[in-house]
């Protein structure tokens, strides 16, 4: 599953004084899973408009001139993220890279409609982790409503097991080496046009209606982040 997609583009590769034209795979910003109003009336085709025309995609391009010439410029997107981490210099590359990955992955675990359920290895790992699919909602509730500020709220599988990690701004349980099944952005702008101030109304939305079963299990099976 293309999480953070690639194209490819020439560059020039110079030793001295020669330069020879090499093919590099570039970032690219991947497509929306689903239209801008396929998620009405829960999440309204102006907040997905601004939020990844805007926000995803400002990422996206702050990225690339950061990396443009840099030692990051053809790298996997992961790869930056885990090679930027904790490096304060890096501290810019780190935050726009991690947020266009985030960004991906939250698209990506959303759906409304399709009424998709976990599979049933991952229905066996949620009891097991959280006694029920109810007390898995209910603890993603309450860990996402406790969340401070800016960030995210994941499940992820860490040493066989399941867990609910938030994590602040930009960062990512990747660096814990832990893999995503799936995520819901907690920064305003994910909420604000249509929920105000309302978080938990967003949250509790989420949970119940649009959480992309398909997507959480397809990253459970596979045995990288998902992508
Ligand atoms: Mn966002």
């Amino acid at each position: 599953m293309a999480t953070s997609g690639l194209a490819i583009a020439a560059v020039a590769v110079c030793s001295g004084l020669s330069c020879t034209s090499q093919t590099v795979k570039t970032i690219s910003l991947p497509p929306l899973p689903f239209p801008e109003n396929g998620l009405e009336p829960l999440i309204s085709a102006k907040t997905i408009a601004f939020h990844y025309h805007k926000h995803h995609k400002g990422y996206f391009e702050n990225l690339n001139k950061l990396i443009n010439g840099t030692e990051f410029y053809g790298m996997p997107l992961e790869k930056v993220i885990l090679k930027t981490y904790g490096n304060d210099d890096k501290f810019q590359i780190f935050n726009n890279a991690s947020q266009m990955w985030n960004h991906t992955f939250y698209w990506q675990s959303l759906s409304y409609n399709k009424m998709t359920e976990p599979s049933t290895q991952l229905k066996q790992k949620i009891n097991k982790s959280f006694d029920s699919l109810e007390g898995f909602k209910k603890q993603l509730f309450d860990i996402s409503t406790t969340l401070f500020g800016s960030g995210w709220v994941w499940l992820v599988s860490y040493r066989n097991k399941l867990e609910i990690v938030k994590t602040a701004n930009a960062d990512s349980p990747m660096i814990q080496g832990m893999k995503p099944l799936m995520t819901i952005d907690l920064w305003e702008h994910a909420y604000y046009l249509d929920y105000q101030n309302r978080r938990s109304d967003y949250i509790h939305t989420v949970i119940e209606k649009l959480i992309n079963w398909e997507f959480a299990s397809k990253n459970d099976e596979n045995e990288s982040y998902g992508h």
